[in-house]
């Protein structure tokens, strides 16, 4: 419908967010044209995160300063649970189950190696655990990455493999996940 064309746009903005489909997505469009208020609100929330939320500067982790709160936490452990993304950080520290540092390894180049390995310097770190969902290419990825920190006399570990293999963390119920960590095997 011509008519309905800035409820199309929103509708195909909704649709590329994730696990949002078709239906869902049409539902929210039309709940926001209907209620004005609910809608400027999101639009706040978004503008909000847009502005404020950035990237810590020495884990990669979501932030509203250039450092964000557990870098800047002196009393955590001396561990580092390397991860693939931002999400697994809010899921594994809702969890309870674990008090030492991060590092989000969004991509496997140097610079992300080199600023893991200033983390693992500056913080002291004794073991670095490898909180990667069990796959094929997770392996690989432990491997170069045990490889490519080998000189800093760490200790390695990895998830325990209470996480079925292919599944993304948020899926993991928070009860197997925090048992994963304390049931982590040395590498
Ligand atoms: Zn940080």
């Amino acid at each position: 419908m011509k008519d309905l064309q800035s409820i199309q746009h929103l509708i195909e903005a909704f649709e590329e967010l994730p696990s949002i489909g078709k239906k869902s997505a049409t539902r929210l469009a039309l709940s926001l044209a209907k209620d004005k208020f609910k809608a400027l609100k999101l639009i706040n929330a978004i503008e909000e995160v847009v502005t404020n939320v950035k990237t810590c500067e020495i884990c990669g982790n979501f932030s509203e300063h250039e450092i964000c709160s557990i870098c800047d936490d002196p009393n955590r452990d001396k561990t580092v649970a390397v991860v693939e993304s931002p999400k697994d950080v809010l899921v594994i520290e809702e969890s309870g189950s674990y008090h030492g540092y991060y590092f989000v390894l969004n991509h496997l180049d140097d610079e992300h190696i080199q600023k893991l390995r200033n983390l693992i310097k500056e913080k002291e770190i004794k073991e670095v655990i490898f909180a990667f969902p069990p796959s094929v290419e997770s392996e690989a990825r432990v491997l170069y990455l045990e490889d490519k920190l080998k000189d800093l006399n760490l200790e390695f570990s990895q998830i325990a493999q209470g996480v079925p293999t292919g599944v993304h963390f948020e899926n993991v119920d928070i009860n197997s996940l925090a048992k994963a960590i304390k049931l982590r095997f040395k590498l």
